[in-house]
């Protein structure tokens, strides 16, 4: 049997420092687990560029859609400011979500003990937090049409369209629902019903599927702004949220703060399932290229680590797996192992981006 493929695109800044740490890991797993994994490395972003004049080759899209997963650093940078739109750094991740039809974007949000207090919120509100939010992606009021800014008489009107079509609800509703059978099995759907019409269909189509198909699965719906609210007053009420793309890129950002630091938060962005099952896949941290600490090994791995245990779990199949990965690097921190992001003013010397690799591979 040929082993499971996955493509590595560093980038840009921190993405080749806190890939490294990763390679590691994914080497350990090799050696300890015989759990070995055909590993393709690739250029993205503003690395693509300098060495092809894109940020996106046509034979690098070929890869992507060739493996089981694609893990990803970070894009971007300073150096690429002044660079015309069409080959920006950002410009090939987007056509990696673009081609791949990535329409589900999970966003983790989980607060280990020993950094609970790092939360702005009090320890008991978020310490043992493990929630997901599952956002829509690829389409809404980022993509509706008609857009632009007209004239119109003696003003300028900026028009934006939020639209959404069953089969585009029903495919993020579903990989919501699937997700939470593998977990506590409730789903919260956020829509703002009561004065968007995308929100009643939103809301009538996530019902629907869930009567039909998911009876087991636990559904509420909020209304967006009072999700907003309770997500800061007592986010332990949640396990699945599933909302769309305006509201979800809002709503994860926000539940990202409810656990510190931005160097521990992984991501993953699905699409439809391929031949074998398994969902196209793209993983990675939710942080930036950081150019402010790149180059020095200060970086925190943890966010793009975790991201490969999420790439264990939705394309690998390998939950156990998985949970090892994520115990490793919850008694690495309980150990006391911090990177400067994870650390006050006077917190003593931070351990580098390989130190930190180090102390989880012994975890
Ligand atoms: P982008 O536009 O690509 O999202 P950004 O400017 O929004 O990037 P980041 O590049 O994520 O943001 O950096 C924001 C801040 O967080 C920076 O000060 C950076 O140093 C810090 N930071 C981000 N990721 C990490 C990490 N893995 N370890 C430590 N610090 C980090
Ligand atoms: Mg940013």
């Amino acid at each position: 049997m040929t082993p499971p493929s996955i493509l590595i695109l560093p980038g840009d800044g921190i993405g080749p420092e806190v890939m490294a740490e990763v390679r590691r890991v994914i080497d350990w797993f090799g050696a300890n687990r015989s759990l070995n994994f055909e590993v393709i490395e690739d250029l993205v972003g503003g690395a693509a560029y300098d060495e092809h004049g894109t940020p996106l080759t046509d034979d690098t899209m070929a890869k992507a859609q060739a493996v089981d997963a694609v893990l990803l650093g970070a894009v971007g940078g300073p150096k690429y400011d002044d660079l015309d739109f069409s080959v920006k750094p950002e410009r090939g991740l987007l056509r990696l979500r673009k081609e791949m039809d990535l329409f589900s974007n999970l966003r983790p949000a989980q607060c280990f003990d020993a950094l609970a207090d790092f939360s702005s919120l009090k320890r008991d509100v978020v310490a043992g937090l493990d929630i997901m939010i599952v956002r829509e992606l690829t389409s809404g009021i980022y993509f509706g049409e008609p857009r632009g800014i007209i004239e119109e008489g003696n003003e300028r009107v900026g028009i934006n369209t939020q639209r959404y079509t069953t089969s585009e609800i029903v495919r993020v509703a579903r990989s919501a629902f699937e997700l939470a059978r593998r977990r506590d099995g409730k789903v919260c759907s956020m829509e703002k019903a009561n004065v968007m019409e995308s929100g009643i269909l939103w809301r009538e189509e996530v019902q629907k599927l869930r009567d039909e198909e998911y009876p087991d699965i636990e559904l509420s719906h909020m209304y967006a702004d009072a999700g907003a609210m309770q997500l800061v007053r007592w986010p332990k009420q949640f396990d699945v949220i599933v909302t769309d793309n305006l509201f979800g890129d809002l709503l994860s950002d926000a539940a990202a703060m409810l656990t510190g630091s931005l160097g521990m938060l992984p991501s993953a962005s699905l699409g439809a399932p391929m031949e074998n099952g398994m969902p196209k896949a793209l993983y990675e941290p939710v942080h930036g290229s950081a150019p402010d600490i790149a180059g020095q090994g200060k970086a925190n791995p943890i966010a793009c680590i975790l991201s490969f245990a999420m790439a264990l779990r939705y394309s690998f199949d390998q939950g156990e797996e998985a949970d090892r990965l994520e115990k490793a690097v919850e008694n690495a921190l309980a150990d006391g192992a911090r990177t400067g992001d994870l650390m006050g003013p006077d917190g003593g010397t931070p351990l580098s981006t390989s130190g930190m690799g180090d102390a989880i591979l012994k975890a």
